[in-house]
């Protein structure tokens, strides 16, 4: 008989991210098809009660919170010792956490501290009889292993985008406050500010349904013989802004924004989709003025619906690897989609 902790920390205010109403629905999910399981809400930071009253209705036998101004801020020290402590707890043998960067960073020390073991990167979960199995990606996504243990503690951190996000009944959860004393050595390290990837522009939205990617030929020299990147520039950023898409870049596009040359002011390599970049998860994408090589497209698997304008109609997304290519100048395709949408 398991006894499932979901475990996540509030993004301040009392709220949940999508990516744990995502987990959250995955050990939902796995607790009603394992018979005899429980489950059971830990969470930690600013606002818990308010983020226990909104998954009230997930069927959780218990909740329990760690607040206080320590666990608000991201930091490895309290980050685990408030997990740890709601781990121990919930006396859990499956721990079910979203993929966040604290808690990637934090929860494989507090599986060692409570003699558990720890997978990441987990895209299923699935129980057969009494027995949990899941999926997982190894190797940067590359090699997918299905696999169980026997161990527990069982800690699991499910990628995001994976899940549907739970939806359900809001409602007046009755939270256990659990009391964590953080010695002064915990507090070492100060959040002092947050620095976003970029100053002008959030361009990294995770969770937006189009993937827009733009690649070097937009700072190549045009037809007349020039180089128009202030114009393409402008050209992203209004359709960034309009349909909220998320934005990568390839490879040559982002070196270049690194090197000091003139490019996209926004673009850093944060953006980098591809073998030595990210692999996001979007329902659609849409590539520009990118060549779609082998190592650029990589990135991709996980975009369901693929489009790409280039001039060439050559290019690597026409051999396959996209679902439509538009032959055409992505300047003047991407002005007419920005008029489109300004149209409403
Ligand atoms: C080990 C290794 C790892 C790598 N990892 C990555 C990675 O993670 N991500 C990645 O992206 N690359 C990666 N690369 C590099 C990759 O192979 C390519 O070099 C890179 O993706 C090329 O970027 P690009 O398509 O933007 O530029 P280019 O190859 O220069 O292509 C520019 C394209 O723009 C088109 N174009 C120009 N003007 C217009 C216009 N007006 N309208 C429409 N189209 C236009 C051109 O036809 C051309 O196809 C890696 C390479 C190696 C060897």
């Amino acid at each position: 008989m398991e006894k499932i902790l979901f475990l996540a920390h509030t993004e301040g205010s009392g709220t949940l991210s999508p990516a744990s109403a995502q987990a959250l629905a995955a050990a939902v999910a796995l607790s009603k098809s394992l018979p005899g399981s429980t489950l059971t809400v830990g969470v930690w930071g600013e606002g818990g009660q308010a983020a226990a009253d909104a998954i009230a209705g997930c069927g959780a036998v218990a909740f329990f919170s760690v607040t206080g101004k320590d666990f608000d801020v991201p930091r490895y020290a309290s980050d685990a010792a408030a997990a740890e402590a709601l781990v121990r707890k919930s006396g859990a043998s499956v721990v079910i956490a979203p993929a966040s960067s604290r808690i990637s960073r934090a929860l494989p020390g507090v599986a060692v501290r409570v003699g558990g073991r720890i997978e990441t990167h987990v895209v299923a979960l699935t129980a057969t009889g009494a027995k949990v199995q899941i999926k997982r990606w190894y190797y940067r996504q590359r090699l997918q292993a299905t696999m169980s243990r026997a161990h527990r503690p069982w800690c699991l951190v499910v990628d995001a985008g994976v899940f549907d996000a739970w939806q359900g009944a809001a409602g007046k959860a009755s939270v256990e406050a659990i009391s964590v004393a953080l010695p002064e050595g915990s507090k070492r390290t100060r959040v002092e500010g947050v620095v976003a990837a970029s100053a002008s522009v959030q361009t990294i939205r995770p969770d937006a349904d189009l993937l827009f990617v733009a690649g070097a030929g937009w700072t190549k020299k045009q037809a007349d013989g020039q180089s128009h990147a202030k114009q393409g520039e402008g050209l992203i950023l209004e359709f960034l802004e309009k349909s909220k898409a998320s934005l990568g870049g390839s490879k040559s596009l982002v070196d270049l924004s690194g090197e000091g040359r003139e490019v996209l002011s926004f673009m850093s390599h944060m953006n980098q989709v591809g073998q030595t970049g990210s692999s996001p998860r979007h329902r659609k994408g849409l590539s520009t003025c990118c060549h779609g090589e082998e190592p650029h497209v990589v990135g991709w698997r996980f975009i369901t619906e693929r489009r790409a304008i280039n001039k060439d109609a050559n290019c690597g997304w026409a051999r396959g690897k996209a679902d439509v290519v538009y032959v055409a100048d992505a300047f003047e395709v991407m002005a007419k989609v920005n008029a489109l949408l300004a149209k409403g």
